[in-house]
């Protein structure tokens, strides 16, 4: 097997693409594909500083990397969860990672704001933990970006990613995530950052390639809270898809992408927002959901959680 572009001996074949490259070849695809995104969809430009949603596995540490190399002012955000051992090998990553390179961030850690970590928080509040560490993540990654004068939130999403998430959103016809679900999210209220997805051109395996090549260092275990989440049921669904007809995955999201934009021009879809009366961040509730778990935390589970400590 051959580089399609030099004719060096490959190391990867791209089926979707119909092509193969050999390591610097492919070293400069990922880059370029990820240059398109963030220029093509105009995510950011050099004179932004770049908040990077870090959690130590491969997505986010390849995204913080190449937006680095590319020159971009970044700040690593890590969330530490709380859930033993894997937050802390996690958050070993992203230090190890850090220093390293000499790149700043930033931890904002479950326990010493809540008491808790996330399963614990999960259970106090009687909601899945990745619905409750959901909240928790995109309500903090703003209010901290922010704070750190960052107007832009990057984090490492994948082209398996949404399309998996496209998946489960149409097969459960949820036209309000439907809505948000694009590779670019302008901030609608002062209060809030743009949300990009710089990889969301590239394959998961295309990036485990490189993060392997360019010998990035990174936690390989999944969170162990998403053990059954159905988002592995639609990946797995959507590879095999893949194996039997290549390109699958990138028409199904570029398709809708393509109509998305085409319905935006029609009627632009603009959230309602107000401040939330609780903490004055952006909501479009009279309380943000943010400060509900909260609430809910502390009238219910705060006395039991003393009692665990
Ligand atoms: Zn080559
Ligand atoms: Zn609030």
């Amino acid at each position: 097997m051959r580089c399609r572009k030099c004719s060096a001996k490959a190391i990867i074949r791209l089926p979707r693409h119909n092509t193969a490259f050999c390591p610097p070849c492919f070293s400069e695809y990922v880059t370029d594909q990820v240059q398109r995104a963030i220029k093509g969809d105009r995510m950011f430009g050099h004179a932004e500083g770049v908040a990077v949603a870090v959690s130590g596995g491969k997505d986010s540490l390849v995204l913080w990397e190449i937006l680095s190399r590319l020159g971009y002012r970044t700040l690593g955000l890590h969330i530490d969860l709380g859930i033993g051992e894997y937050s802390r090998i996690s958050q070993r990553k992203v230090e190890v990672f850090a220093s390293a390179r000499n790149l700043p961030f930033v931890v904002h850690s479950l326990r010493e704001n809540h008491g808790a970590g996330i399963t614990e928080i999960a259970e106090g509040v009687h909601r899945p933990p990745c619905s409750a560490c959901g909240v928790i993540k995109r309500y903090n990654m703003n209010v901290i970006a922010l704070q750190h004068g960052m107007p832009v939130l990057a984090t490492g999403h994948n082209l398996d990613d949404e399309a998996s998430r496209l998946l489960g959103n149409v097969l459960h016809w949820q036209d309000d995530y439907l809505d948000k679900q694009s590779p670019v999210l302008p901030n609608s209220h002062p209060k809030l950052v743009r949300k990009v997805k710089p990889l969301y051109r590239l394959a998961e395996r295309e990036i485990a390639a490189w993060a392997v090549l360019q010998k990035i260092d990174y936690i390989v275990d999944e969170c162990p809270n998403s053990v059954g989440s159905k988002m592995f049921v639609y990946k797995d669904a959507l590879n095999r898809l893949e194996d039997a007809a290549p390109g699958t995955k990138h028409q199904f999201y570029f398709q809708f992408l393509d109509r998305q934009k085409a319905r935006a021009q029609v009627s632009p879809i603009e959230p309602d927002l107000r401040e939330c009366v609780s903490c004055g961040q952006p909501s479009t509730a009279e309380i943000c959901s943010y400060c509900k778990l909260v609430g809910t935390l502390q009238r219910e589970a705060e006395p039991a959680l003393k009692v665990l400590k």
